[in-house]
């Protein structure tokens, strides 16, 4: 039985007594994906949430505040994955959904959604930094009318609750986490909830996408460009708390580039694991630190956040999906040909 996380983890949230709003999200899979060296690879399925991403984590803590204290509607910017999951809890909760998205810069997949779930999606003339000022204005006017962006403290406290399963899982806390970083709310969830935990903090590294690298960099940036969209942020709202959860638990923020995206989601792929390019670059980050001999021993995770079936196009950049046409009575012969080409 899925119990939700508010329920499972009540004794570590401490949250004011409220209904939750729940889909049965987290308990996610922490698979054992290889040994290199001394250097145990873990990584953890964050799309096997209830809408693919981990953005269910916060958003169950989230919409049932806001439910709580009487919103009647949610509102969020988003490259996507936010909105879908606020889509799906507002419905789930009787409330409204406002979707503010950079135009033309969100995966069809996730647009879908959103929309399945009942959201309104508007969208505007810029990058999401413009709407995320967009919709802080909104929610600042209106009472009636909650935010559940990353930077609503509620949707962290849910984040938290990926540290919690991990350490459950491993029964101790790894030595190093590798997660992406967009808006930067997630890795500062994390650190919060080892450290509220205290059963010892993993290396935090952040990676980020070259193109889109402002916590690398060391300043903001006004254009934006990657393929990994659920990333592609210039102005992280979450920056000081990110930088600080790195620099406390000694790790680093670093950029790997488009191809070593691609040619990381591949990798997994063909492991048996689909995510979405900015998942990807977590692990085209983890397979960086390797090489340069920059991760600690031990267990080390990596934080795959999304599904892959949310973005087809840009897998369709390496993957085909044109069939290999063949005659029907000649299937044997054809397979024995890709059997030995
Ligand atoms: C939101 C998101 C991220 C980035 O998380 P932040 O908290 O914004 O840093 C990474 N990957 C996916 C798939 C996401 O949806």
């Amino acid at each position: 039985m899925h119990m939700g996380l508010i329920n499972r983890y009540h004794q570590w949230l401490g949250l004011p007594e409220l209904e939750p709003v729940t889909l049965g999200e987290g308990n996610t899979p922490m698979v054992h994906w290889a040994t290199w060296e001394s250097h145990r690879i873990w990584l953890k399925l964050e799309g096997c949430n209830p809408t693919g991403s981990f953005k269910d984590r916060g958003m169950t803590v989230a919409v049932s505040q806001a439910r709580c204290q009487g919103a009647e509607a949610v509102i969020c910017a988003s490259t996507g994955n936010t909105a879908a999951s606020a889509a799906a809890y507002a419905g789930r909760a009787g409330l409204k959904a406002f979707v503010v998205i950079p135009n033309n810069q969100v995966a069809l997949g996730k647009m879908i959604q959103a929309s399945a779930y009942g959201a309104t999606i508007l969208a505007i003339e810029g990058n999401f930094d413009q709407a995320l000022q967009a919709v802080r204005d909104v929610a600042e006017q209106e009472s009636w009318i909650a935010l559940v962006n990353s930077v609503n403290p509620w949707r962290l406290r849910g984040q938290e609750t990926g540290a919690y399963e991990i350490l459950d899982g491993l029964g101790h806390a790894p030595s190093a986490l590798v997660l992406p970083v967009g808006n930067a709310g997630n890795i500062s969830a994390y650190f919060h909830g080892f450290r509220r935990r205290n059963e010892g903090i993993p290396q935090l590294f952040g990676i980020q996408a070259q193109g889109a690298d402002p916590l690398v960099q060391e300043h903001e940036l006004d254009e934006v460009k990657t393929v990994a969209s659920a990333i592609r942020i210039g102005r992280p709202a979450s920056a000081h708390l990110a930088k600080e959860a790195v620099k406390e638990s000694r790790g680093q923020f670093r950029s790997v580039s488009d191809s070593q995206i691609l040619r990381a989601q591949e990798e997994l792929a063909h492991g048996g694991i689909f995510v979405e390019p900015a998942s990807a670059a977590a692990y085209a980050g983890l397979k960086v630190l390797y090489q340069k001999r920059l991760l600690p021993q031990g267990d080390v995770v990596a934080i795959l956040t999304g599904n892959g079936l949310k973005d087809t196009q840009t897998p369709a950049m390496w993957a085909s999906v044109e069939p290999q046409i063949v005659k029907s009575q000649y299937l044997t012969e054809s397979i024995g040909q890709f059997m030995n080409p």
